[in-house]
This record gives structure tokens, C-alpha cells and sequence, in this order.
């Protein structure tokens, strides 16, 4: 936003300083206000965390779930990880701001284990700054004997710039975190680099299609290439494909068509309260085909 005023007043030419100032600091006071209005939420439990499916496509079953965080703001309502992830990492809360969402996630997805209806998988987003925590990796050790969550019920979003990082507390957090049994996977895949060392140095197991590329799939005379060759760069490579941001009928065709495994995005459901999925499990578990039924 202060980009967006500072893009607009060089538009507007050099008297403008007036304006630009104006803006600049109403921005500062709401950011300001917010990152302090974020401390006090992590204190008195205002994030709370919704639950959006992955459909296995082979299975045409859930058996997985991003969970994402949302603040819900004693004025201004809920609001959405774009207007508070970025306020949480400039000013380092995002480390407890993620732990808070780690131990909601693994409750949740714990209590969905042993109470039903059914076993979820919960991947969880993190943050750079706490791989480059010492000690994250034991953490999440401690987090999963604490709410009896086997491992392999929590997997880990990255990025792919994490990945890149060279340090070597980040390297041995991702292979203790793999040693414990942790799944892990790379977010928003396509959009960042163009090396794909990565893949070989950490122990990957899915790779998520940033959305930009399904939403190509939409257009008149669309370019499936890239996606296309993700998913068979990535099962010749042994890992699963997600792909995110699945909004259309003829999206999921496609991917479908081209065997990716699992699809996440508005056309099987928005991300929801735990409780709203937890009865979206049940009424599915009798219905096999859930997209028919949506
Ligand atoms: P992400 O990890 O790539 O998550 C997917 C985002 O795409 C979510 O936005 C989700 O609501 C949205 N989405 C899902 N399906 C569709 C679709 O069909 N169409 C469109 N247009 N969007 C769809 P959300 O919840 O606003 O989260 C935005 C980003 O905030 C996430 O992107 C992630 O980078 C970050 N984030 C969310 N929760 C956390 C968290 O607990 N920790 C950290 N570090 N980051 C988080
Ligand atoms: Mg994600
Ligand atoms: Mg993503
Ligand atoms: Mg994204």
C-alpha cells in the first residue's frame, strides 16, 4: 500500500509531496496500530484457523487439509493473512503467530484422528523465520507427543526460497523435521527460481502448483505446458502434485486428464471453520462423490 501512495504521487508529478506524505502516514498509523492490535491478539486467542480440503482425485475422497490462519478482530471482524502476515514477519511475531497456528492445526487434526469422522492430514504454512529457529524441529516433536498426533498427519508448506536459504540451522531443521516423519511440501511451486537443486538436497514429497498457472487453464487458447510438465517432472521425480487455486469445472478435467493427484481450491470448497469441515466429512463419507454433490 505505501508502494501503491508513493507509485500515485510520483504519477501526480513533484508537487505532490503534501499528498504523498498524507498518505504515508495514515498508512504508517493503521500498520502501526495494527502490529500492535497483533500482539495483543496472539495473547488473547483472536487467530483462529480454517480448514480448506484437498480432494485425492484417485480416491475422489478428502484426505487432507491446508490450514489457514485468520484474525478474528474484536472491530473490524475477520481478517484474512494479507493484511497481517506480512506486519507479523517485519516485526518477528510470525514465530509465535505460527507456533499458535502449528499447536491449533495439530489438535484439530488429532482430534479428526481419534474422534472421526475420519483421518486428516493438516499442512500447516510456515514461516523462514522459524526454520531458522534453533530447536523448531523439537518443537514440533514436542507439539506432536503433546496432542498424540502421528507424524505423518502434519506436513509442512515451504517455499521454495526457504529452500534456497543457506543456512545450515534451516538445513538440519528440515532433516530432523523429515526424521520425525513430518511430510513436506513446496508452496506456490513455479513462481520462484529457476533451479531445481532443491529438490534433490531435501526430502520433498509434494509440490503445490501455484495458482497462476491453473488460472491459465482458463483461457481461450490457454498454454497447459507448464503444468503439464510439473506433474510429470514431479512424479518422475516420486512426488505428488497438488494444485491450487481450482475454481472451474474444466480445471479439474484437466488436471484430471493429467493425473495430478490432488486439487484444492473454490470449486470443492472455500476454507472453512473446523466445524463446518468436520461436518463436510461426514456428509461426504456417505457421499463418494463429493463435487457432484456441491
Ligand atoms: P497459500 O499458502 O498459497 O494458501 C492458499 C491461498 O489461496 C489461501 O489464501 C486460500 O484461501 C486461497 N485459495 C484457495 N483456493 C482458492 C481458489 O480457488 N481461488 C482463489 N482465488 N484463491 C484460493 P489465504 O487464506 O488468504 O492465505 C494467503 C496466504 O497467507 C497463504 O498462501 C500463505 O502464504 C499465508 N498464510 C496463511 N496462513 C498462514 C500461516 O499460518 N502461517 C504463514 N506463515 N503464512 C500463512
Ligand atoms: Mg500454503
Ligand atoms: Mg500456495
Ligand atoms: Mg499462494
Amino acid at each position: 500500500q505505501a508502494h501503491q501512495a508513493m507509485q500515485h504521487a510520483k504519477q501526480l508529478g513533484g508537487n505532490n509531496a503534501q499528498f504523498f506524505t498524507h498518505e504515508l502516514r495514515a498508512y504508517s498509523l493503521d500498520r502501526l496500530q495494527l502490529e500492535n492490535q497483533l500482539r495483543k491478539a496472539l495473547e488473547d486467542d483472536q487467530l483462529v484457523v480454517f480448514y480448506q480440503p484437498k480432494l485425492h482425485l484417485a480416491s475422489d475422497r478428502i484426505r487432507s487439509a491446508e490450514a489457514l490462519v485468520r484474525w478474528q478482530h474484536p472491530q473490524r471482524g475477520l481478517i484474512m493473512p494479507g493484511e497481517f502476515i506480512s506486519i507479523a514477519e517485519e516485526s518477528g511475531m510470525i514465530v509465535r503467530l505460527g507456533d499458535s497456528v502449528l499447536r491449533q492445526a495439530c489438535a484439530q487434526a488429532s482430534q479428526w484422528y481419534q474422534q472421526g469422522p475420519q483421518a486428516v492430514a493438516v499442512s500447516v504454512n510456515l514461516s523462514v523465520q522459524q526454520l531458522r529457529q534453533q530447536g523448531f524441529a523439537d518443537d514440533v516433536a514436542r507439539i506432536l507427543r503433546g496432542c498424540k498426533l502421528p507424524a505423518r498427519l502434519l506436513e509442512l508448506e515451504l517455499t521454495e526460497s526457504m529452500l534456497l536459504e543457506h543456512s545450515p540451522t534451516v538445513s538440519s531443521n528440515i532433516e530432523a523435521l523429515q526424521e520425525l516423519g513430518v511430510t513436506l511440501s513446496v508452496d506456490d511451486f513455479g513462481t520462484g527460481y529457476s533451479s531445481l537443486a532443491y529438490l534433490k538436497r531435501f526430502p520433498i514429497s509434494t509440490l503445490k502448483i501455484d495458482r497462476a498457472f491453473v488460472a491459465e487453464l482458463d483461457e481461450e487458447h490457454c498454454d497447459d505446458a507448464i503444468i503439464r510438465a510439473i506433474i510429470a517432472m514431479a512424479h518422475s521425480l516420486s512426488l505428488n502434485v497438488v494444485a491450487e487455486g481450482v475454481e472451474h469445472e474444466r480445471q479439474l478435467e484437466f488436471l484430471k486428464a493429467n493425473g495430478c493427484d490432488e486439487v484444492q481450491g473454490y470449486l470443492i470448497s472455500r476454507p472453512i471453520p473446523a466445524d463446518e469441515f468436520t461436518a463436510l466429512l461426514s456428509s461426504s463419507s456417505d457421499m463418494p462423490n463429493l463435487r457432484k454433490r456441491r
